[in-house]
């Protein structure tokens, strides 16, 4: 606290990341990251482009939207880029998500959501998920400015349908629908396949997971262009460049490196089910999870003693102090042998 904040500094709750230890030899899965390294030719890329660091890069990254254009079979203008998907979420609160009616996301999510309402003013109600820890889009019938979920949604790892998320959307046609997808490649449906017939669909992705490049920072929005036009609004009032010509480099590699990005997220879907398998057998309660994580429970240990007691064994997991969900872990879906590790651990503890 300092005499020389503004209130709106004073008042912020900010997000609190996922520990980046400084220590070599932890086995980390605590943050969603991919434990496989990115494509080779994403390395390549970034080094040709070191050529260009003397310029400024192209403020509308042109050449990577249209590589995710047409990767996504959307048109370029159908497409925003941003310094990680959290850029663009934030600016997507901004520009798209603030309205008189609240905002409705689920009581269980993406923790940056409310952070964000609370940065830029907006008003927000949350949307219980149901016993089974699933969205119920039923529940979300209730005056309203705006929508936002993730599918999967974090941190259950439970996917929606595709068709129940065209249901929602066919529900709130007034009201824009930002589907945060940053864990759909790991066994969801996507819904950008729908943006071509509801104007009000937004679909967020980021390269950070699935791709495995959570350290270059680079996200990007699929939407009917007048969304993404507001999008455009809000980042050329706020910063021109928000990817630097490295980034935008390695990013066009990785989508167009399809056979890496099929190859690696095969490996964790795989591990996933023999991680879920293992979970099981030690009494674990495991969600049923179309993501690269696992929200899982044991029936008779806290999830805050487990995730303490694993730190000090030096394996990281997500635990959150959060009272509905306070007995769970999410453990990321690292290699086999990182998931057989934290799995012995267990097994000793339990
Ligand atoms: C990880 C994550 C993001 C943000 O990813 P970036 O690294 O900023 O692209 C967004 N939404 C959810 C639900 C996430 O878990």
């Amino acid at each position: 606290m300092s005499r020389f904040w503004s209130s709106v500094v004073h008042n912020l709750s900010p997000y609190v990341p996922g520990e980046q230890p400084k220590r070599d030899g932890i086995v980390k899965l605590n943050t969603n990251e991919n434990p496989y390294a990115p494509s080779p030719r994403v390395l390549a890329a970034i080094a040709a482009a070191t050529d260009r660091l003397r310029l400024y890069p192209d403020p509308h990254a042109s050449s990577l939207r249209e590589a995710i254009a047409d990767r996504y079979d959307v048109a370029p203008e159908e497409v925003f880029v941003g310094n990680g998907s959290d850029e663009v979420l934030a600016h997507t609160f901004q520009a798209l998500l603030k309205h008189d009616a609240p905002l409705l996301f689920p009581d269980i999510t993406y923790s940056f959501y409310p952070v964000y309402c609370g940065l830029y003013g907006v008003s927000y109600e949350e949307v219980p998920l149901d016993a089974a820890m699933r969205v119920q889009i039923a529940d979300f019938r209730r005056p309203c400015g705006a929508i936002i979920l993730p599918n999967p949604n974090a941190p259950t790892g439970i996917a929606l349908s595709r068709d129940s998320i065209e249901a929602l959307l066919t529900e709130h046609p007034d009201q824009v629908v930002v589907i945060d997808e940053a864990y759909v490649d790991f066994g969801a449906e996507s819904a950008v396949s729908l943006v071509a017939r509801h104007d009000n669909l937004l679909v967020i992705q980021t390269l950070s997971k699935s791709r495995a490049l959570a350290g270059l920072r680079v996200g990007f929005a699929i939407g009917q262009r007048p969304l993404i036009e507001a999008l455009e609004r809000v980042k050329d009032s706020f910063n021109s460049y928000p990817l630097g010509c490295l980034a935008i480099a390695g990013a066009i590699a990785a989508i167009n490196d399809n056979e890496w990005f099929q190859e690696t997220r095969r490996r964790v879907m795989t591990t996933r089910e023999s991680l879920t398998r293992d979970l099981t057998e030690l009494d674990f309660e495991v969600l049923p999870s179309a993501a690269n994580f696992v929200f899982a429970r044991h029936r008779s240990h806290s999830g805050g003693d487990l995730a303490t007691r694993l730190r000090e064994l030096g394996v990281l997991v997500r635990h959150f102090n959060k009272s509905r969900i306070a007995d769970f872990l999410r453990i990321t879906v690292g290699t086999d042998d990182e998931c057989g590790r934290l799995v012995a651990l267990l097994r000793e503890m339990i």
